[in-house]
C-alpha cells in the first residue's frame, strides 16, 4: 500500500488552501501522517487517489447512513439535477423534506432548511435569544456544534483534536455570554443555573455528545436538563447535527424519550449534499422571518438537490437500520475488547445507534476530562496502521466512527482481524 500520488496531492494543496485542506480534521495532523486523499466510494467502502481500497468509517463525518453513492439515491439527484439546479423560489421538495423531518421528529413543529450544521446552530441559538429576550447561553466542554462565534468555546471536534479550545477571532463580548459545564455534570448545571438562571437563553447539548469521541448522556442527565430549562424558561436545544436518524427511527431524543424545544439537525437529513435545519415549537419557529422579524436565509436554503438526497435517503431508513447498526456495533464491540484484551491494550467503548467510540483508557469516559486520559500517541500509531490494513477511520481519538447499511457482518470481520494484527504489534 503506497500513498505517494496522496502525498504530492497535500504538497500541492498546502500551497493552495490553509493546512491543504477545506476543514480542519481532514488535516489528519493528529495522526502524524499527510491526508489521503479520495477518488470514490461505493457502499461501506472508499477508495484513494492511489487506488488503496478500505472499509470507510468516517462515512463523510456520518452524513452517509446508507453508505457511498448509493444507486437509488445517486439516481434521484441526477434526475433532479437534469430539471434544474437552484431557483430561488420554493419548490415542491420542500414541503415533502419538511413533511417527512416533522413525521420522525414530533417535537419538530415547523422546520427552517439551511446549508450545514454550522448555520442550524447559529440559527437556532439566534431565534433562542431573540425569542427570550436573553443573551447568555450554556454548553458543555468537549461538545461541538459548529463554528459561530458564540459556541466555538471549549469545544470538540477539531478544536479539541487541535488543541484550540478558545479560538481567536472570537471577542470577549460574546465569549462571555457563553458559559461551558463539563458533561453529565448536573451539580454544575445546577449551579449556573442558580447564579445565571434568568439570563441564560438556551442550553445547547449534544444529546450523545460526538465530537470528543462518543459520549452518551448519562441516566437522567437530558431529562433533568428539560427540568431545569423549564423552570428557567430557557430554551433546551438539542443538537442533532450528528445523532439526528444515527441514534435512532426518531433521532436521539426519540431513543432517549426526552422532548427539546428546538432541534438543530445536518449530516444524515442531506444525504451526503450540504444540509442543515432547524426547527422546533411552532410559537417559537414563528418568530422567524418572514413570519416574525428574527432574520435568517440562504440562497441555496432549500437547495433541490439537498432535499432530494436528504429525502431518500431518510425513505430508506426504517426500524429495522437501527436493529442493524446494534448487531452490527455488537460485532465490532465485541472483536475490539477481545483483540484490545488478548494484546493488552487500554480500551473503553461507548455506544449510541451507529455511533461508536473506541477510547485507548481503562477509564470510564463520561466527559472531555476522561476523554483526556485517552493515549492519543497509542491512537496515532493504532490509526496508521489501521489504515495499512484497509480500514479507515476518523483520524483522531476525539471522533466517533459511523456505521451505514451497507456495512454486511464480512466488513466487521474484517476490521476484526485487522484489530488483532495491529493490536499485535502494539502489544505493551
Ligand atoms: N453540530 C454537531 C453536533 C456536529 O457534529 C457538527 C459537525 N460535525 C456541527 C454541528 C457542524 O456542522 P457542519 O460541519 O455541517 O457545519
Amino acid at each position: 500500500m503506497g500513498y505517494g500520488k496522496s502525498i504530492a496531492a497535500f504538497t500541492e494543496a498546502k500551497k493552495l488552501m490553509p493546512g491543504g485542506v477545506n476543514s480542519p480534521v481532514r488535516a489528519f495532523k493528529s495522526v502524524n501522517m499527510d491526508p489521503i486523499f479520495m477518488a470514490s466510494g461505493n457502499g461501506a467502502t472508499i477508495t484513494d487517489i492511489d487506488g488503496n481500497t478500505y472499509i470507510d468509517y468516517v462515512l463523510s463525518w456520518g452524513p452517509l447512513i446508507l453508505g457511498h453513492a448509493h444507486p437509488e439515491v445517486v439516481k434521484a439527484i441526477q434526475k433532479t439535477a437534469e430539471l434544474g439546479t437552484s431557483f430561488g423560489a420554493p419548490t415542491l421538495m420542500e414541503n415533502e423534506m419538511a413533511k417527512l423531518v416533522m413525521e420522525r421528529v414530533p417535537s419538530i413543529e415547523m422546520v427552517r432548511m439551511v446549508s450545514s450544521g454550522t448555520e442550524a446552530t447559529m440559527s437556532a441559538l439566534r431565534v433562542a435569544r431573540g425569542y427570550t429576550g436573553r443573551n447568555k447561553i450554556l454548553k458543555f466542554e468537549g461538545c461541538y456544534h459548529g463554528h459561530a462565534d458564540s459556541l466555538l468555546i471549549k469545544a470538540g471536534s477539531g478544536v479539541a483534536t487541535l488543541g484550540l479550545p478558545d479560538s481567536p477571532g472570537v471577542p470577549d463580548s460574546v465569549a462571555q455570554n457563553t458559559l461551558t459545564v463539563p458533561y453529565n455534570d448536573l451539580e454544575s448545571v445546577r449551579l449556573a443555573f442558580q447564579k445565571f438562571g434568568d439570563e441564560i437563553a438556551a442550553v445547547i447539548v449534544e444529546p450523545v455528545a460526538g465530537n470528543m469521541g462518543v459520549v452518551p448522556p448519562n441516566e437522567g442527565f437530558l431529562q433533568e436538563l428539560r427540568n431545569l430549562t423549564t423552570e428557567f424558561g430557557t430554551i433546551l436545544i438539542f443538537d442533532e447535527v450528528m445523532t439526528g436518524f444515527r441514534v435512532g427511527y426518531n433521532c436521539a431524543q426519540g431513543h432517549y424519550g426526552v422532548t427539546p424545544d428546538m432541534t438543530c439537525l445536518g449530516k444524515v437529513i442531506g444525504g451526503g449534499l450540504p444540509v442543515g435545519a432547524f426547527g422546533g415549537k411552532r410559537e417559537i419557529m414563528q418568530q422567524v422571518a418572514p413570519s416574525g422579524s428574527i432574520y435568517q436565509a440562504g440562497t441555496l436554503s432549500g437547495n433541490p438537490l439537498a432535499m432530494t438526497a436528504g429525502f431518500e435517503t431518510l425513505s430508506r431508513l426504517d426500524e429495522s437500520s437501527y436493529d442493524l447498526f446494534v448487531e452490527r456495533g455488537d460485532q465490532l464491540e465485541a472483536g475490539f475488547r477481545a483483540a484490545a484484551e488478548k494484546y493488552n491494550i487500554p480500551h473503553t467503548v461507548n455506544r449510541a445507534g451507529s455511533m461508536i467510540g473506541f477510547f485507548f483508557t481503562n477509564e470510564p469516559v463520561v466527559d472531555f476530562a476522561s476523554a483526556k486520559t485517552s493515549d492519543t500517541d497509542l491512537f496515532a500509531d493504532y490509526y496508521r496502521l489501521m489504515a495499512e490494513e484497509g480500514i479507515f477511520l476518523p483520524p483522531s481519538q476525539f471522533e466517533g466512527m459511523f456505521l451505514s447499511t451497507a456495512h454486511t457482518e464480512e466488513h466487521i470481520a474484517k476490521t476484526v482481524d485487522a484489530f488483532h494484527t495491529v493490536f499485535a504489534k502494539l502489544a505493551r
